[in-house]
């Protein structure tokens, strides 16, 4: 049974090195491996100065930095272009960017923004405002209890008035992949443009933006490995070009007169003040350090683990598992109830155990409604969480409801 010591990749991780916590809350945030930190600590020690601003040597230095990891992300989801990639805080600013810069300008009264009942609030509130100011209509592509989409809640979501589609390329509930060949292609019949929440995806598929066909497609940094306050948002340059910025202000500019300015090429029209070079360092650290590991192998050990975890689950009265029966449609993600404990109760009695899940609503207030249920409680594992861990979770998991003060019988 592969424990700490044998798992290459948990030397890596210093916080997991040296603290005991059994850290199943990755789907929230990831860990950082050693050289991410390292690469934060490097930028400021030997690279800081201001990016974009200066023509001295140090600046010149930060620029160069930054805007290499801007290729290298543009390499991991295969964009056409370096210009293509802009810099945010998180997946939240970048579907906000997309919401304002685009949903505003391009949208109407009369026409249908779609987005699923299973969104991450990130993918919803920025729509229903959009909706809201343009008297568009905000209407809902539903799913079955397992997550599946179906065909025909596709025909169902769809009308001719479709205009935008804004869906999660994997629930942070759920796990599973959604069929966005399928929707891009309906969206693509109607004119609408697709905006992907790929905070889920990008951390544990390979994912091309050019073979999917998204025009906008967002992550964040801090839950592929890299640091907090990064985040990336693609965009279809011909749209991009021609949006209006979402902040305006410095470095965003060609020239400024007392009452009008010429905004910048891209990508900095939409990189409004000193950014997050440093962020920007780590986020490159991260995807070399993903892509040496492999997806491959991220998939492989992400798969295992929730295959040990899904069937020790399966095996426990009164627990429920939300989603696939499959471990492989889960992207290490297993969310879950137990009938009679709140989730809340679930997470802290787990907590005394050491272990960390997470539990509540996710940010997917909708998709509980749809569900039936008010919050869950959610296990997400990485490649870097051992056998042994899954084990101490499952025996914790076990004891719960006794230590609710349940007997064995079955509660009605
Ligand atoms: N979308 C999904 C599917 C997510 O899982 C998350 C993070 N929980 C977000 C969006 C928001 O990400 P962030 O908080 O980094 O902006």
């Amino acid at each position: 049974m592969e424990n700490k010591r044998n798992n290459p990749y948990r030397k890596d991780f210093p916080l997991l090195d040296c603290d005991p916590v059994i850290y199943l809350d990755n789907a929230a945030t990831a860990q950082r491996p050693g050289c991410v930190i390292e690469a934060e600590k490097t930028f400021y020690e030997q690279h800081n100065a201001n990016p974009m601003r200066g023509f001295y040597r140090l600046s010149v230095s930060a620029t160069e930095k930054y805007e290499s990891a801007r290729k290298t992300v543009q390499e991991l989801i295969h964009a056409e272009s370096p210009e293509e990639i802009i810099f945010t805080r998180n997946t939240t600013e970048s579907l906000n960017l997309t919401a304002y810069s685009y949903g505003l300008q391009y949208l109407k009264a009369g026409d249908e923004i779609l987005v699923s009942v299973m969104e991450h609030h990130s993918n919803l509130l920025p729509w229903q405002m959009v909706a809201r100011q343009t008297n568009a209509r905000l209407k809902f592509l539903e799913c079955l209890p397992d997550g599946r989409i179906t065909e025909e809640q596709l025909q169902e979501g769809f009308s001719d008035r479709t205009r935008l589609v804004a869906i999660a390329h994997i629930s942070n509930v759920f796990g599973r992949v959604n069929p966005i060949k399928r929707i891009v292609s309906m969206a693509r019949e109607r004119g609408a443009a697709v905006v992907l929440d790929a905070a889920q995806s990008v951390p544990h598929i390979p994912v091309d933006v050019k073979e999917l066909g998204v025009d906008f497609l967002a992550f964040s940094g801090h839950k592929l490995l890299g640091p907090m306050g990064i985040g990336v948002l693609y965009g279809r340059r011909e749209l991009l070009e021609k949006m209006p910025p979402f902040l305006t202000g410095g470095e965003m500019i060609q020239s400024v007169t007392r009452t009008g300015a010429v905004f910048a090429e891209l990508p900095y029209k939409f990189e409004a003040g000193t950014v997050n070079a440093a962020g920007a360092a780590g986020l490159e650290a991260a995807i070399h350090y993903m892509k040496k590991v492999g997806y491959e192998e991220i998939h492989r050990r992400e798969t295992e683990l929730t295959s040990q975890a899904l069937s020790g689950l399966k095996k426990i009265p009164h627990v429920h598992v939300i989603g696939s029966d499959l471990p492989e449609e889960h992207a290490g993600i297993l969310t879950f109830t137990i009938d009679g404990v709140h989730p809340h109760d679930i997470s802290a009695i787990l907590d005394g155990d050491g272990i960390a899940v997470r539990a509540g609503h996710h940010c997917a207030q909708p998709l509980m409604q749809h569900l039936g249920i008010s919050s869950s409680a959610r296990a997400s594992f990485s490649f870097y969480n051992t056998e042994n861990e899954v084990s101490a979770f499952l025996k914790s998991v076990e004891g719960i409801r006794r230590k609710m003060g349940y007997g064995d019988e079955p509660i009605l």
